[in-house]
């Protein structure tokens, strides 16, 4: 939802809204409309200037996405320490 880039699924984070948040939906089990995002700051900040949250979500915001930045930055640095 950041950028237009076509994936597969297998790139792609689910993102669920709880109470004003945005949060990773690690498992994909989390109830409520998903918003699908490559788990990559570059794309999450993207995202953020769009507003791409408030029309997934469909909510004039702002949504806090501490929790899910934190998330994707702790995927970026996992994938880079990876062979
Ligand atoms: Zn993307």
């Amino acid at each position: 939802m950041g950028c237009r880039e076509r994936s597969d699924k297998r790139g792609l984070l689910r993102v669920v809204l709880t109470g004003g948040s945005c949060i990773p939906d690690l498992r994909g089990t989390l109830p409520g409309r998903g918003a699908y995002l490559h788990p990559v700051s570059a794309c999450l900040e993207q995202a953020v200037r769009r507003r791409a949250f408030n029309r997934a979500f469909r909510g004039p915001g702002p949504f806090d996405i501490a929790d899910l930045r934190e998330h994707v930055e702790r995927m970026e640095q996992a994938d880079q320490a990876a062979p």
